[in-house]
């Protein structure tokens, strides 16, 4: 393989099984992966934490704002090849995958110092390429000079049952029609916000993967890659 080393975006809606893919190809070729929701997630958490969103849902924009520069995020690689989330310094890993952390994290993300702050971190960490991002916003705003951009989508049903079913195996007490709820409030939010709504990028290349299986789908990522590589 060439020292060649590409930048590759891969956006979609949530739970579209975009993270998992990311990650495997990620490992397959040897590339950073970089989990962005995980962060938007992480300032939730935060925000949560501290007492900047109420019980309500209602924001505190002004103590959010605030906050970002004492909000510090890191990636610790896990021995079984995976990684987790540190808000300064502590693993929360756990925590930002909870309904709680779900439910609050697209008004979070739409607001603009929000995006400003993570979209410069995230651009710093793909300044040596050699990275798979994945997100709402990678191909579009983040990195729009990524070599490779792919668009993710499923139906929001097929999406919350998978989500539903890897949030019970963890022994999450979720109920469907919850998880499927969250799944399209979040949707409309990602895509209606003013500021870098969930789009394709007008030059990513598609996929929808309701029919196909993890296998189905990790082999045809891998071929878009060395499609990208080779161009
Ligand atoms: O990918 P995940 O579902 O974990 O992301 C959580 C939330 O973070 C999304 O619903 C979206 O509101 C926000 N997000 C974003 N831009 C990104 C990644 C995530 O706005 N690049």
């Amino acid at each position: 393989m060439s020292d060649k080393k590409i930048i590759i975006a891969i956006d979609g809606y949530s739970s579209s099984g975009k993270s998992t893919m990311a990650r495997a190809l990620a490992a397959k070729i040897g590339y950073r992966y970089i989990d962005s929701g995980a962060m938007y997630r992480a300032v939730t958490l935060y925000a949560l934490n501290n007492g900047i969103i109420d019980s309500q849902g209602n924001i505190d924009l002004p103590a959010l704002v605030s906050a970002l520069p004492s909000i510090r995020i890191d990636f610790k690689p896990m021995p079984d090849g995976t990684q987790h989330t540190l808000l300064n310094g502590e693993d929360v890993e756990t925590e930002i995958r909870q309904l709680r952390v779900s439910d609050n994290v697209s008004p979070v993300a739409a607001v603009k110092e929000v995006r400003t702050a993570l979209t410069d971190m995230q651009r710093s960490l793909g300044s040596d390429k050699g990275i798979v991002m994945d997100g709402r916003d990678i191909g579009t705003t983040v990195f729009p000079q990524a070599e490779l951009k792919i668009f993710v989508n499923a139906s929001a049903e097929m999406r919350a049952r998978r989500r539903f079913l890897e949030m019970s195996n963890k022994g999450d007490i979720v109920n469907y029609e919850e998880v499927l709820a969250n799944v399209v409030r979040r949707d409309h939010i990602d895509e209606t916000r003013a500021e870098s709504p969930l789009r394709r990028a007008d030059d990513a290349i598609d996929l929808d993967n309701s029919q196909m299986t993890i296998d189905e789908q990790d082999g045809w990522l891998e071929e878009q890659f060395h499609r990208a590589l080779n161009r």
